[in-house]
C-alpha cells in the first residue's frame, strides 16, 4: 500500500503554502507547519494507546486542536468519530455506547460532558487555546498508515430528521471520491481560499476541509458555536475568501446582515431545500450561489448546480457529480422517464459502506440500483436533478400516493401565492387529505381561496392532487435549523 495521509502529501508538494488561517486574530500555518504539529499530536494519540483501526471520538468545536485531529487521526490510521457538541447528553451517550471508541478526545468547555456521556472510555482533554494537544502527555514512537481504498475512515452521524442519528461509515475510497468530483464540479484550485463556518462533525465542513487538504486550498477557520452573520461577512472580504459552504438559513441570515464580499467564486448551498426567494435575490445582489444535493451517506455531495444553472431554472441542484448516478424508482421499483417523480437511488464512489453496527439498515437501505435516499425528486430531460421532499412527507389520498413537492410546484406559480407548505392530514374517508398552508402575497388574503386555488390547479395537476383544505399564514412555521415544521402546518390544518 503506497497511499499516505493527505497532508502528508502536501506537506511534501507544498511546504510553504499557507494551510490554514485563524479568522479570529489571521494567525497562520503552513502546510509544513501544520504537518509537524500533526506528527506531535499523532505521537500523543499513540503515547495513549491509540493504533490504526482503533475508534477515535473528538467531542469538540471545529478549531485548530481539533483540525489537528483530525490530521492525526489519518495519520494514525485511527477512524476518526466526531461528536456534534450541540447534542444532548443522553444522545452522545447513545453514540458513544455504540461506535466502540477506544479514546474521546475533549476540550475545556466539553470536559465535564465527555466525562458524563463517555462510560468505559478513556477521556482525553486538549488545550485549545495554546494548541497543546493533549496536554503534557510524552509522544510516542509510531509507524504512519497506508492506507488502502477501502480500509474506514471515518464514521459520522446522520442528522436524525427521520429518527435516531444512523452512525455511517465512509472509506477512505468515498472521501477520495468525495473531495476530487466535489473539486472537478466546482474547479477548486490552490490558490482558492475556502471559508469553513461549518462544523466539522457534519460533512458539509468534514468534506471541504478534507478536499483543501488534497488540493493545497487555503482554509479560514471561523471558530466558536453559534453562526454570526456579520463575522462571517466580515471575514469573508478579510481574507478574500473565494468559497464557502452556507446552509439556507446562514445565507439568509448574511444577506440580511449587509453585502457579500465579490471575491467569492461562489456559495456552495446545502443541507435543506433553498427557497425561490433566496436563489433570485442572489441573482439580483451578483451572489454566485451553487445549490447543492447530498447526505451523509454519500459524503457530501450527489449533485451540484453551477449558478447559471441555479438561476435559470429555479429548484434544481445540479446534475450528478462524476461517476455518481442517480436514479429515480417508481413505487414499484421501476426507473422512471425524465420529468417523473420518484424515489432517488444513488451509485458510486462516495457511496457510504454501510451503517455501523447495524446490517438490517444497511441492507433496508441498499437496494438494486444503489443506495435509497429517502428522498423524492425527478430528472429534467438535460440531466438536472430536482429533489422535491422526503419520502416520509408523501400523502396517501384515497390510495394514490401524491408528493407535496409537485402540488408546491404547481401552487408556487399562483399569483397571489408568496409561499406554500402541502402535508396530508388525516382523514377517516380519504386516509389523508392534500392540505395546503399558504402564506398570500401582501395584501392578497381576500383573494385567497381554496375554491380559486382548486381552479388553478385544474389542468395543471390530475383532481386527487387538489388540496382540500386550505389556510392563510403570515409565515410558515419553520424548524431551528430552517425547513419547514411539517407537525405544525398539519395542526394549523387540522
Ligand atoms: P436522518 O438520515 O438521520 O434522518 P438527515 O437525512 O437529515 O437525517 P443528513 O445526512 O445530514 O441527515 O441530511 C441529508 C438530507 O438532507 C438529504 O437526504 C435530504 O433530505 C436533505 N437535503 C440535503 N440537501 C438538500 C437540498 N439541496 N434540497 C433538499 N433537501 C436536501
Ligand atoms: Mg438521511
Amino acid at each position: 500500500q503506497n497511499t499516505v495521509d493527505w497532508l502528508t502529501h502536501r506537506a511534501d508538494v507544498s511546504p510553504e503554502a499557507t494551510a490554514l488561517i485563524e479568522a479570529e486574530d489571521g494567525g497562520k500555518w503552513t502546510y509544513s507547519d501544520l504537518d509537524s504539529a500533526v506528527e506531535e499530536t499523532a505521537g500523543r494519540l499513540a503515547e495513549l494507546g491509540l493504533r490504526a483501526g482503533d475508534h477515535l471520538g473528538i467531542l469538540m468545536e471545529t478549531r485548530m486542536a481539533s483540525i489537528r485531529l483530525v490530521h492525526a487521526a489519518m495519520r494514525l490510521g485511527c477512524v476518526l468519530v466526531p461528536l456534534n457538541v450541540r447534542l444532548a447528553e443522553p444522545e452522545l451517550r447513545r453514540q458513544v455506547g455504540h461506535t466502540d471508541l477506544s479514546a474521546l478526545v475533549c476540550e475545556a468547555e466539553t470536559e465535564s460532558t465527555a466525562c458524563e456521556i463517555s462510560g468505559d472510555v478513556p477521556v482525553a482533554s486538549v488545550d485549545a487555546s495554546t494548541d497543546a494537544t493533549l496536554g503534557e502527555c510524552e509522544r510516542a514512537e509510531f509507524t504512519a498508515k497506508r492506507w488502502s481504498h477501502d480500509d474506514p475512515q471515518v464514521m459520522l452521524f446522520t442528522s436524525g430528521t427521520t429518527g435516531n442519528p444512523k452512525a455511517v461509515v465512509l472509506t477512505m475510497g468515498n472521501l477520495f471520491a468525495s473531495a476530487t468530483a466535489s473539486a472537478f464540479r466546482l474547479g477548486v484550485l490552490p490558490d482558492d481560499r475556502w471559508h469553513l463556518c461549518l462544523s466539522t462533525y457534519h460533512m458539509g465542513g468534514l468534506a471541504p476541509l478534507l478536499r483543501s487538504t488534497l488540493y493545497g486550498t487555503t482554509v479560514v477557520v471561523q471558530t466558536g458555536t453559534g453562526f454570526d452573520p456579520e463575522a462571517t461577512l466580515e471575514n469573508v472580504r478579510r481574507y478574500g475568501a473565494t468559497g464557502i459552504s452556507l446552509v439556507p438559513t446562514m445565507l439568509r441570515r448574511m444577506l440580511d446582515a449587509g453585502t457579500i464580499s465579490d471575491s467569492l467564486r461562489f456559495v456552495l448551498l446545502g443541507g435543506a431545500p433553498a427557497r425561490d426567494e433566496l436563489i433570485r435575490e442572489c441573482e439580483k445582489r451578483g451572489v454566485p450561489v451553487c445549490p447543492t444535493y447530498g447526505m451523509t451517506e454519500t459524503a457530501s455531495q450527489i449533485a451540484t448546480a453551477r449558478p447559471e444553472e441555479a438561476f435559470s431554472s429555479l429548484g434544481t441542484v445540479g446534475r450528478p457529480l462524476v461517476f455518481t448516478d442517480v436514479t429515480v424508482l417508481d413505487e414499484d421499483g421501476n426507473p422512471t422517464e425524465p420529468g417523473i417523480a420518484g424515489e432517488l437511488v444513488v451509485s458510486g464512489p462516495t457511496v457510504m459502506a454501510g451503517y455501523y453496527g447495524n446490517p438490517e439498515a444497511t441492507n433496508a437501505a441498499f437496494g438494486d440500483y444503489g443506495l435509497h435516499t429517502g428522498d423524492v425528486g425527478y430528472r429534467d430531460e438535460g440531466g438536472r436533478i430536482w429533489v422535491l421532499n422526503r419520502r416520509s412527507d408523501r400523502i396517501v389520498t384515497g390510495g394514490e400516493n401524491v408528493h407535496p413537492g409537485e402540488v408546491v410546484a404547481v401552487l408556487r406559480d399562483h399569483p397571489a401565492i408568496r409561499e406554500v407548505a402541502v402535508v396530508g392530514v388525516e382523514d377517516d374517508e380519504w386516509g389523508e387529505r392534500i392540505g395546503a398552508l399558504v402564506v398570500p402575497v401582501d395584501g392578497e388574503t381576500e383573494a385567497m381561496s381554496l375554491e380559486s386555488v382548486r381552479e388553478f390547479c385544474e389542468g395543471r395537476l390530475a383532481g386527487y392532487k387538489h388540496p382540500r383544505l386550505l389556510e392563510t399564514a403570515v409565515e410558515l412555521p419553520r424548524t431551528t435549523s430552517g425547513t419547514i415544521d411539517r407537525e405544525a402546518v398539519r395542526e394549523q390544518l387540522r
